[in-house]
């Protein structure tokens, strides 16, 4: 009998890299000053899939009413105003309120101690929203504009299809689906992993 269904071929572009992004944290100019002291040379670690981050060898602690994260990474350069990236699993741990935002946006959200070698700050924390990032080409190739809701399939055993991911396009993006660990987790997501765009 002949196959009425032939297997589909994913385009490759809609192939779409999964990353897990771990805790971290962003830093003001200002806040990395009081933190490890004035103009403190930081040490690289690991370059970022999206161009100009990377990770470095210092590490902050994050102390919350319940407990203490220890060792959380920093994500560099610096940016306009420091914000602190956290599980839900995180919050719950931390005694914080987990509030889902954009990068960015963190209007209503709870503050916690950053603590450095130097000093402490108080930053707000966010649960991040699931986001796409694509270059300009990448979007037009894809054929999605800014600040869309696409859908993203997962295969695996624990397959998972995730709704309510938000495009951030722009030539300061390159094409990674940005989930947390929670969410990796929920999908088993281990090593390299890609997603098909629906
Ligand atoms: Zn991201």
């Amino acid at each position: 009998m002949k196959h009425l269904h032939a297997k589909k071929e994913v385009s490759s572009s809609k192939r779409i890299l999964v990353e897990t992004s771990a805790r971290h944290i962003h830093l003001s100019k200002k806040d990395a000053d009081n933190l490890f002291g004035n103009s403190y040379s930081f040490h690289k670690l690991r370059k970022l899939s999206q161009p100009a981050q990377y990770s470095v060898r210092e590490t902050l602690d994050l102390i919350g009413r319940k407990s203490t994260l220890k060792n959380v990474r920093i994500i560099l350069p610096t940016r306009k105003n420091s914000q602190v990236e956290v599980s839900i699993t995180d919050c719950y741990s931390l005694g914080i309120k987990p509030v889902l935002r954009m990068s960015g946006n963190t209007i209503g959200t709870p503050k916690i101690i950053i603590k450095g070698p130097n000093g402490e700050i108080k930053a707000p924390a966010i649960v991040a929203k699931r986001h796409l990032h694509l270059s300009d080409a990448e979007a037009k190739e894809l054929n999605v504009r800014n600040n869309q809701k696409v859908r993203i399939m997962i295969k695996g055993k624990r397959a998972l299809l995730l709704d309510e991911i938000i495009t951030r396009v722009g030539n300061e993006h390159k094409s990674a689906l940005h989930l947390d660990t929670d969410e990796a987790n929920a999908a088993m997501i281990k090593g390299k992993t890609t997603g098909e765009l629906l």
